[in-house]
């Protein structure tokens, strides 16, 4: 029989992959828990979510997304801590983050009891797979697509919402090497940039493989007109420090409204650190590093929370960063952050959920 939580029915498996899982070897996104929530748009209002076992979908040759790409995402963590009580950060900002990115690629928007109450459901049905080990946690991953049908470039009539699950560990890159952007944008004014749209990652893919060939991991983004400003660091929001300042750019239809770049500042600046939003060039940034005043780099996003970088290539020389010890501002940010999501320390923000 099927039981009810939350107002939410729930198909439980018949079979548990979670025996077959390393929960002290995990990847970042390769195994994925045992259920999943599933909501479809239809008849012009979504229908109520339901947690069934995750399995995969069945779609149509014409369904829409096959051919117009409307497609939006977002990316969270659920965290365990030591008395099994269980953490998300600041959710309410990835569900209306949703919306605004479904907004612009014309799918309806989610009401939030269904993300909210869905999410809490299948995180209570899923419980056991959200990991304990430290660095560990449960990445989520919910999505609209268009699952309507037709060869029509217009918006689809049918649309379905799925949470995802994956237990992961630290999401670890190494020494990241990255390089400045000369040619190639993954945004311009008007455009999606500051959605979190399938097709801008698809976009990154081919500049970010012609990186990778000539020695870098990562692509630094710069805007699309002149390529003279510092907009985002591969997938995540980028920081400099200059001497003792942190400096981030602003966010504008070019850049994603980063949950992680916000809560550095905010953090950044209670910790007394001096902190500037605003336009960086590349100029201003390789001059740093010539003069030695650029002491750090960091991506910031929810995956890595925060990746520092160690070099960077531009105009056909490559530059590097100082080695970081724990005063430097992405360690230390690194651990506050990381403290408050998973129960460690106080939460004087209110972002623990
Ligand atoms: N920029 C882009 C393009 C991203 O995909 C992400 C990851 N969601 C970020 C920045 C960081 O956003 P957040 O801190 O909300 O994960």
């Amino acid at each position: 029989m099927n039981t009810i939580i939350n107002n939410i029915e729930i198909i439980k498996t018949k079979t548990t992959k979670i025996n077959d899982v390393d929960f002290g070897n995990l990847k970042f996104g390769h195994v994925f828990s045992d259920h999943m929530l599933e909501c479809h748009f239809k008849d012009g209002k979504w229908q109520a979510p339901k947690v069934v076992p995750y399995q995969a979908i069945s779609l149509d040759p014409s369904a829409k997304i096959f051919h117009y790409g409307q497609s939006v995402f977002e990316g969270m963590k659920a965290y365990k801590d030591a008395n099994d009580d269980v953490w998300l950060f600041r959710p309410i900002d990835n569900f209306k983050r949703l919306n605004i990115s479904s907004k612009r690629l014309a799918i309806p928007e989610l009401p939030e009891n269904y993300f909210m109450d869905g999410l809490k459901t299948l995180l209570q049905v899923d419980s056991e797979w959200i990991p304990k080990q430290d660095g560990s946690s449960l990445y989520i991953r919910p999505f609209v697509f268009a699952s309507g049908n037709g060869f029509h470039a217009s918006p689809a009539d049918e649309y379905t919402f799925i949470i995802a699950t994956a237990p992961s560990g630290s999401y670890f890159s190494g020494k990241v090497k990255v390089l400045i952007e000369e040619k190639y944008s993954r945004s311009a004014n008007g455009g999606v940039g500051f959605a979190k749209a399938g097709g801008n990652y698809a976009g990154q893919f081919y500049p970010t493989q012609l990186a990778i060939d000539k020695g870098y991991q990562q692509v630094i983004w710069t805007d699309d007109n002149t390529h003279e400003y510092i907009e985002e660091a591969g997938a995540m929001n980028i920081f400099v420090r200059i001497n003792d300042t942190l400096i981030t750019g602003p966010t504008s239809d070019r850049i994603l409204d980063g949950i992680t770049r916000k809560s550095i500042i905010e953090l950044a600046e209670a910790e007394g650190i001096s902190v500037e939003v605003r336009k960086l060039t590349v100029q201003e940034v390789v001059s740093a590093a010539k003069d030695g005043s650029l002491k750090e780099m960091f991506g910031a996003g929810t995956a890595a929370v925060i990746s520092p970088i160690a070099g960077f290539g531009y105009k056909d020389t490559d530059y590097d960063l100082p080695e970081l010890d724990d005063t430097s501002y992405a360690n230390s940010l690194k651990k506050r952050i990381t403290d408050i999501q998973t129960n460690k320390a106080e939460d004087p923000f209110g972002w623990r959920y």
